[in-house]
């Protein structure tokens, strides 16, 4: 299965991404975390695409194409992958079906759709570990001790674009650039909208029934 998980950021899609990745045995790949590994590794795409992201812009396209090429082209999949963050316009997009080779290999497009005043609550809340990647808020998603993570017991940090005034641009480019895409996918029929102003859990069983009806349906089309 291959799924497309589109949103502004803060809408969850990360938090999504990981808890549908470990129900559904699907490998979680998510275009930011790539990124933020290459920024730590001072590589030279990392250091091109700091840039970027410390202004809240997008990284361009043809950075961010090839890096994905790549990791699409290593294999080992499991029973599928979740994109998360990827595409974010509509050039990825079609760069996408042409890696992919065909829209017909687009299984769902997850579209987390949340107000505005929600996601920008949500992204000065973010705790995030560096070490390995899991995403808290203070309100909704505590961990249990103070600002370490849960799972590895690494000190959390405020993410460098987690700034309020890195907020407001982000969602700027999001409007402008990625929000095209919520038609493009409708249009293609591979939309599905989730009411992401729930709480995490509230979400995750939306996009669940979604997830379970199409595997209903691939399944009675196999018997056929
Ligand atoms: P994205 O990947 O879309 O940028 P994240 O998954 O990192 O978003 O979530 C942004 C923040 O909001 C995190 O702090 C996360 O814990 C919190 N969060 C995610 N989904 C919900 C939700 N449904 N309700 C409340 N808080 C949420
Ligand atoms: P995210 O972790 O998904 O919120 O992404 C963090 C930042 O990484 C974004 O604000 C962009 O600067 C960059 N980025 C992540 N994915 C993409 C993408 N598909 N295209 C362009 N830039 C991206």
């Amino acid at each position: 299965m291959r799924i497309i998980v589109l949103g502004p950021p803060g809408a969850g899609k990360g938090t999504q991404a990981k808890l549908l990745a470990e129900k559904y045995g699907l490998e979680h790949i998510s275009t930011g975390d790539m990124l933020r590994e290459e920024v730590k590794r001072g590589s030279k795409l990392g250091n091109i695409a700091k840039e970027y992201m410390d202004q809240g812009l997008l990284v361009p396209d043809n950075v961010i194409v090839e890096m994905i090429a790549e990791r699409l082209g290593e294999g080992s999949m499991g029973k599928g992958f979740i994109l998360d963050g990827f595409p974010r316009t509509l050039s990825q997009a079609k760069a996408l079906e042409d890696v992919l080779g065909g829209m017909a290999d687009i299984d769902m497009v997850i579209y987390i759709d949340v107000d505005d005043d929600v996601v920008v609550r949500r992204l000065g809340g973010r705790r995030s570990c560096p070490k390995c990647g899991a995403v808290y808020h203070i309100v909704n998603n505590p961990p249990k001790n103070d600002e370490i993570c849960d799972k590895c017991g690494h000190p959390l940090i405020i993410r460098d674009d987690d700034r309020e005034d890195v907020i407001r641009k982000r969602l700027d480019e999001y409007r402008k650039r990625t929000s095209p895409l919520i038609d493009y996918y409708m249009k293609r029929g591979k939309l599905v909208r989730v009411d992401g102003n729930k709480d995490i859990y509230c979400v995750f069983s939306e996009i669940c029934i979604h997830m379970d009806k199409f595997f209903k349906s691939s399944a009675m089309e196999g018997k056929e």
